[in-house]
């Protein structure tokens, strides 16, 4: 989709850094992060948010990528959060689905 960052990022017209690609998504590291590893997992396709997604094969493979990079980082054993924020109040600024994994540090609860 045109002026979709994460397109851009996906389609390697803007530099990331990429951990992992697939056929269905792309895995890098979150520009401003908020824990040692911080990585965003974004499927291929543009979906604007979660609540577009009806392929429950892609979002299962978004969070199964998660796991596995987690454990590749070496933060599974110690734990992990993967978040997907939706919308506005779920503070959502970037309108391309991703999922975050965020490791490295213990995670307060409830999120701000
Ligand atoms: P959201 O707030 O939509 O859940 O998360 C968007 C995330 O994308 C933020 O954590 C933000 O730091 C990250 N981000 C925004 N623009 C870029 C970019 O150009 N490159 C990378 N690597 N991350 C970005
Ligand atoms: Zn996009």
């Amino acid at each position: 989709m045109r002026d979709c960052i994460f397109c851009k990022i996906v389609a390697g017209d803007i530099p990331a850094g990429k951990v992992y690609e697939d056929e269905h998504v792309v895995a890098f590291r979150d520009i401003q992060p908020q824990a040692p590893l911080h990585l965003l997992i974004v499927p291929r396709v543009h979906l604007a948010s979660l609540d577009e997604v009806e392929d429950t094969a892609l979002l299962g493979h978004i969070m199964v990528t998660a796991a596995r990079l987690a454990r590749e980082h070496g933060v599974s054993q110690g734990g992990y959060r993967v978040v997907v924020n939706c919308n506005q109040d779920g503070g959502q600024t970037v309108f391309h689905l991703h999922a975050h994994l965020l490791g490295g540090r213990f995670m307060t609860w409830p999120p701000g």
